[in-house]
């Protein structure tokens, strides 16, 4: 994949870029493993001083980043304002608080009496120069999300962005060194994807994170199990969305919208199978379908669009060849379903509802990275879970109920990393987020997420 800034909603190359090459990139792991010996020895005022600096440049640039972004992939300018702005929050979150959550830790007296000990405790060391592979769909946010936290530890950060996000991957880097971080804390390596596994190799990379699909964190852990290196893993989702008959349906409804459509449609977290008891399917099918249909489609510049177009031409193809699949085996449209007449330019997708889905078309188990939603019609709340279940992916669940036995059931028996009642998953510096089974490992965010690259250390006296 060429690494260049190509529009999505005219499909237009506007700049294309030189990958760096071996030397180059060499040059910046020598700095990110020089920067860390000194950064690692700094205190957390001085790492909070730098993080709010940062914040503070993020927040100045906000409206010239965010055009930036959705130039590259397609986002409507004001999600891409929002984005900046949940960035600048986790940033004055973690320097806020990065002291209070790697504390040294002590065990009790009698415990380390019972170890021949006088005293112990545990200090969260840093780890290293980390090596961060990130996908285009939140192109600051994710990087954001990894790098406060890590460089609040101590660490210091290369990121690998996406190949179609170089310009904003650029101003990462450019945002850390302009407000005051030493030379090679943070730096981009503009590389493409098969460049990743010799920068992992490298003894100067102590870890790596990746947020992406499925594929791509397959062959990162791999190498990374290879080199006995720690790893976290976000990877892709397909979370449920059940609504039972105590839910406020029009909330739920209108929330489902949100859910399912949030950047395009192109979002991990998405809400994706809507899983709805009988009792209320058909009206909720209506209020669904009928906001769905309502979205504005159009010009990601303006500010009044909801949906833009999606990030390529690939990943259009894609969507489509699952919604043909879904559609030649007996799935109903009842909204969307193609192109919208109206942009024949660029790589839009008219907001989609297919009913009637079964196990047998290709969007049961894959994940649709896109506007579009599938919906169950299930007879009880075992059934609802078992559909939730019946999925590799184990991101996050949402679930419309104010019954609190239904509450406490999907607590108990939901495979997902998050069970959000009556709202939508969103992320939030002091949540943790993370998934299970084919969505990753590991946690980002709150006291786990900045841990995570921490080298937990005994200190003990005999
Ligand atoms: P992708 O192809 O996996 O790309 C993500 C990153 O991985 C890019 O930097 C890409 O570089 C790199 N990459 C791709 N193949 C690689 C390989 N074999 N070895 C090393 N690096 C590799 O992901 P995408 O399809 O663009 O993004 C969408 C996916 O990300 C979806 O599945 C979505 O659910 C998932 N996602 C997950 C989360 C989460 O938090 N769990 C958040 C957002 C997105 P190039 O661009 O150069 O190929």
């Amino acid at each position: 994949m060429p690494i260049s800034t190509t529009n999505p909603a005219t499909g237009e190359t506007l700049e294309t870029f030189e990958a760096m090459d071996a030397e180059e990139v060499g040059k910046r792991l020598e700095r990110a493993r020089a920067a860390f010996e000194e950064y690692r020895t700094t205190g957390f005022a001085e790492r909070a001083d730098l993080m709010r600096r940062a914040a503070d440049k993020l927040e100045k640039d906000r409206d010239d980043i965010a055009r930036t972004v959705t130039t590259e992939m397609g986002k409507p300018v004001t999600a891409a304002r929002a984005e900046v702005a949940k960035c600048v929050k986790a940033m004055r979150w973690y320097a806020e608080r990065a002291e209070e959550l790697l504390a040294d830790e002590y065990p009790s007296q009698g415990d380390v009496e019972d170890s021949g000990g006088t005293a112990a405790y545990v200090r969260y060391r840093p780890l290293g120069p980390v090596l961060a592979v990130m996908p285009w769909n939140f192109p600051l946010w994710q990087v954001i999300r990894f790098a406060a936290p890590a460089l609040m530890a101590g660490n210091t950060g290369l990121l690998k962005h996406a190949s179609n996000v170089p310009r904003t991957a650029l101003y990462l880097e450019e945002l850390f060194r302009h407000a005051g971080y030493p030379e090679g804390c943070f730096q981009t390596l503009l590389i493409g994807s098969g460049e990743v596994e010799g920068v992992l190799r490298d003894p100067r990379v102590a870890a790596a994170t990746l947020t992406g699909s499925e594929p791509a964190g397959r062959s990162v852990a791999s190498v990374a199990g290879d080199e006995i290196k720690k790893t976290v893993l976000e990877l892709g989702g397909s979370d449920p969305f059940l609504v039972l008959p105590s839910a406020d349906l029009e909330k739920a409804a209108e929330v489902a919208v949100t859910a399912r459509t949030q950047n395009n449609g192109q979002s991990c977290i998405a809400a994706k199978r809507f899983i709805v008891h009988r009792d209320v399917y058909d009206e909720f099918a209506r209020l669904f379908t009928d906001g769905m249909r309502a979205l504005r489609v159009g010009d990601p510049m303006d500010e009044s669009t909801e949906i833009g177009p999606l990030s390529s031409e690939r990943g259009r193809a894609d969507l489509e060849e699952l919604v043909e699949d879904a559609r030649e085996r007996g799935a109903t449209v009842l909204c969307g379903g193609r192109r919208p007449a109206s942009h024949p330019a660029g790589w839009f997708y008219e907001p989609t509802v297919l009913a009637d889905v079964a196990p047998g078309m290709r969007i049961h188990r894959e994940e649709t990275f896109g506007p579009v939603a599938t919906l169950y019609r299930v007879a009880d709340l075992d059934e609802a879970i078992e559909v939730a279940n019946d999925t590799d992916f184990g991101l996050s669940s949402n679930v419309w109920t104010r019954d609190r036995a239904e509450q406490e059931r999907c607590v108990r028996d939901l495979r997902a990393g998050g069970v959000y009642f009556n709202g939508m998953t969103a992320s939030h510096p002091a949540m943790p987020f993370g998934g299970v089974k084919r969505s990753g490992y590991g946690r980002e965010l709150s006291g786990h997420g900045i841990r995570e690259f921490c080298n937990i250390t005994t200190v003990w006296h005999g």
